[in-house]
């Protein structure tokens, strides 16, 4: 872990405020750990409590946060609702977010919002906790440290091992620990290995940005459906706001309802809801209802993972 935040830019001096959760989530104690290994001092304000972490940001000038890639686009509208200029307030350089699959459109609000540079991390609490996999000053995949783990990649459906290269499931072997080993551990998470030397000179391997989880996936109607392909929708359509959900329903058929909050202005714009409607079926193949809801109206995730998807239909 103290590698990964050297490789992201963490230096001796710095201070990392570490939004992670304390406790049984690897997060928040690895982070702190991997902090005080290369010097930097950590502030352990852990999740929730949005109004004290901004002050804290503010008035301690912290230079490094961590936490989940949602809470991250929430508080870029949640520091102008309290009366911030993020980016002349705050003293922010680098963000490193994880926990949860995340887009370059997410990537870019926070950069936008905070003046920071958004680093993706990956891990797992099987292996380690954080700091599995960072991306170095190239950002153009996350290096995986190849003297701890040896990772593959299979498909999901048979188990037959890909080509870097090629998109599947991330299997990790462990390579030094002791007492726990672990051998072509399934990670569910699915992602893409490259093998090439890195612009940065780094060899480790890389793997590409998690398109989500094997087991994430919706399967609506007979079509495979990410959350993230929905994310990307709607970050890039202008006049919605921050916070969606997408719920799924089933009567006699399966139904696709996305939630977004939305201005006052956008709400009453007559084509809006089509508009979104055509690029939700360009990407997904799928129709979907949409309702722009008020904003300020859907649960804020302030704690732990945001939860996007709501699944109603019954179990069989
Ligand atoms: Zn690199």
């Amino acid at each position: 872990m103290g590698r990964a935040l050297d490789v992201a830019g963490v230096r001796e001096g710095d201070l990392v405020q570490n939004m992670y959760g304390y406790g049984l989530f690897t997060g928040g104690l690895g982070i702190h750990y991997g902090a005080r290994a290369i010097g930097a001092a950590i502030l352990p304000t852990s999740v929730g409590n949005t109004k004290r972490q901004l002050m804290l940001m503010k008035d301690l000038r912290s230079t490094v946060v961590t936490c989940t890639p949602s809470y991250m686009v929430y508080l870029v509208e949640a520091s102008q609702a309290e009366g911030y200029a993020p980016r002349r307030d705050f003293a922010l350089k680098v963000g490193i977010f994880g926990a949860e699959p995340w887009s370059e459109e997410a990537r870019k609000r926070i950069e936008d919002g905070f003046g920071l540079r958004a680093h993706d991390i990956y891990g797992m609490s099987e292996l380690y906790g954080p700091g599995v996999g960072i991306e170095c000053e190239e950002r153009n995949g996350l290096h995986i440290w190849g003297d701890e783990f040896l990772v593959e990649t299979i498909n999901p459906d048979t188990g037959e091992v890909l080509e870097p290269g090629r998109e599947g499931e991330l299997v990790f072997t462990m390579l030094s620990r002791e007492a726990m080993p672990f051998l072509r551990y399934r990670s569910r998470d699915l992602s893409t290995v490259y093998d090439e030397e890195c612009a940065c000179g780094r060899y480790h391997s890389r793997i590409a940005r998690i398109k989500g989880r094997s087991d994430d996936m919706l399967i609506i109607g007979g079509v495979n459906v990410f959350p993230s392909q929905v994310e990307h929708v709607l970050m890039n359509t202008p006049g919605l706001g921050d916070q969606y959900q997408i719920v799924v329903t089933h009567k006699q058929l399966d139904r696709l309802t996305v939630r977004v909050e939305a201005p006052p202005e956008s709400i009453r714009d007559p084509n809006l809801i089509k508009k979104i409607q055509e690029n939700l079926l360009a990407v997904l193949s799928i129709r979907a209802d949409v309702e722009l809801v008020e904003l300020g109206t859907i649960p804020r995730s302030t704690v732990g993972k945001s939860r996007r998807v709501v699944d109603m239909r019954p179990r069989f």
